[in-house]
């Protein structure tokens, strides 16, 4: 049995900051005080990953903030999570709120940042009340002070509602927003690490990945490392979604395998119904199908497999359930979530999503299959963020690893 970390019941206390004191709280930030310098190692050691999607290095991260000259360094902790079937940080934010506050400061140690933005989707009414009570504790703690006596600055903490758009998760349009404008992607180069809210060098971390600090620093990069299963290290929290017995969120060892969140931990699929696919980390990956079953659901080894972990959300739909449809459901996600920036990106989602709506309606035209492949050719890259690329790949592998369905789909007009 793993023991939780993130969702420990002992520590699910809400924003009461003199409870998460008493039961090993702020030990953690204590340590990275205490050695401003050995905060970054002690982060590479443990291997935490970035745990919104990316999976990049978190203490990679941040050697290039704190290699940034400049009074002016941020920290933004990303809580706008929207992707269909993710359900995670909303969980942490409402329930461990000064486990995030606590790693944002830990983070600000490590990397001399003086602002802490934690950016929160506003329909995460319950986190967002919560985040705002547990800042507002730390705001009068001496922890707090001995942070900034440790970094030589005063940090500012400020919670921060995003416009609570699924793009608006999207790195340099957290940036964009911050700023107080509409939550518009960037081009890249500048990176946020060079130059990012007004202009300061800024990581965003993810609400999960924050979370993990308090424990890390108080614990040591051995202990985290040696929760993890094979080359695998920590835990995940995997929201497991759609057609099995137990939906819900789950802290287990990174590296648990797809049969074993399925079939052990959720209880199986619903009665009567046999396994036919995964979305995972979201609807814009690869689908994951029965030969995946033994996947260890880990960035490297899902990555292997031609898909991602992402967020580690996992939609399992059954035989019998069209993916088709599932497909068309998303699509409309993508070109409702499109900016509209760029062109191929706004015009694209909207004819997939077309092309899609037709042939689940059984109105389907000879060349439809062709038309949505030749999307999928020209479309990837044309875009300013990932959006445009994720509706693609999901598009791109249910069309390889279901075509069967589209064609009986095509056929069912006759
Ligand atoms: Fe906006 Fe799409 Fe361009 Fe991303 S790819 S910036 S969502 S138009």
């Amino acid at each position: 049995m793993t023991p939780k970390v993130l969702l420990d019941p002992a520590i699910q206390i809400g924003a009461d900051l003199a409870k998460w004191l008493e039961i090993g709280g702020g030990q953690g930030l204590r340590a990275a005080i205490s050695d401003p310098a050995g905060a970054i190692p002690t982060v590479a050691e443990a291997g935490l990953r970035g745990m919104g999607g990316a999976g990049f290095p978190t203490a990679r991260k941040w050697e290039m903030l704190a290699a940034q000259e400049g009074a002016d360094k941020v920290i933004v902790c990303n809580g706008n999570e929207d992707e269909p079937g993710t359900f995670k940080d909303r969980h942490l934010l409402e329930h461990t709120p000064h486990a995030v506050v606590e790693g944002g400061l830990i983070a600000a140690v490590a990397t001399g940042a003086n602002q802490i933005y934690f950016y929160i989707n506003p329909h995460h009414t319950k986190g967002l009340a919560a985040m705002r009570r547990a800042v507002e504790q730390w705001l009068v703690h001496d922890l707090l002070q001995s942070a900034q006596a440790a970094i030589g600055k005063s940090i500012r903490l400020s919670v921060v509602e995003s416009s609570g758009l699924y793009i608006g998760g999207e790195e340099t349009a957290v940036i964009s927003t911050i700023e107080g404008g509409f939550p518009f992607p960037r081009k890249k180069p500048p990176f946020p690490a060079q130059s990012g809210v007004f202009g300061a060098p800024t990581v965003i971390n993810n609400v999960e990945t924050l979370a993990n600090l308090p424990h890390i620093l108080r614990r040591g990069a051995a202990w985290y490392r040696g929760l993890g299963l094979g080359e695998a290290v920590g835990t995940k929290l995997y929201s497991l979604s759609g057609d099995v017995l137990r939906p819900g969120l789950y802290e287990l060892p990174m590296g648990t395998s797809l049969h074993d969140l399925v079939f052990v931990h959720g209880g199986g699929m619903l009665s009567g119904k046999e396994f036919k696919a995964v979305f995972t980390g979201g609807p814009s990956n690869t689908l994951l199908t029965k030969k995946d079953l033994d996947v260890a659901l880990d960035f490297d080894s899902v990555r292997a497999r031609n898909s991602r972990l992402g967020t580690g959300a996992m939609i399992v739909i059954s035989e019998g359930t069209s993916i088709v449809r599932k497909i068309v459901e998303y699509m409309e996600f993508f070109a409702n979530g499109s900016c509209g920036q760029c062109p191929p990106c706004k015009s694209g989602t909207y004819q997939m999503s077309r092309i899609l709506g037709r042939i689940d309606a059984g109105d389907g035209a000879e060349g439809d299959l062709a038309a949505l492949e030749n999307l999928c050719r020209i479309l990837p890259g044309c875009g300013r963020c990932a959006l445009i690329d994720g509706a693609v790949t999901v598009v791109e592998s249910s069309l390889s690893t279901f075509r069967g369905e589209y064609i009986s789909q095509l056929r069912s007009r006759d």
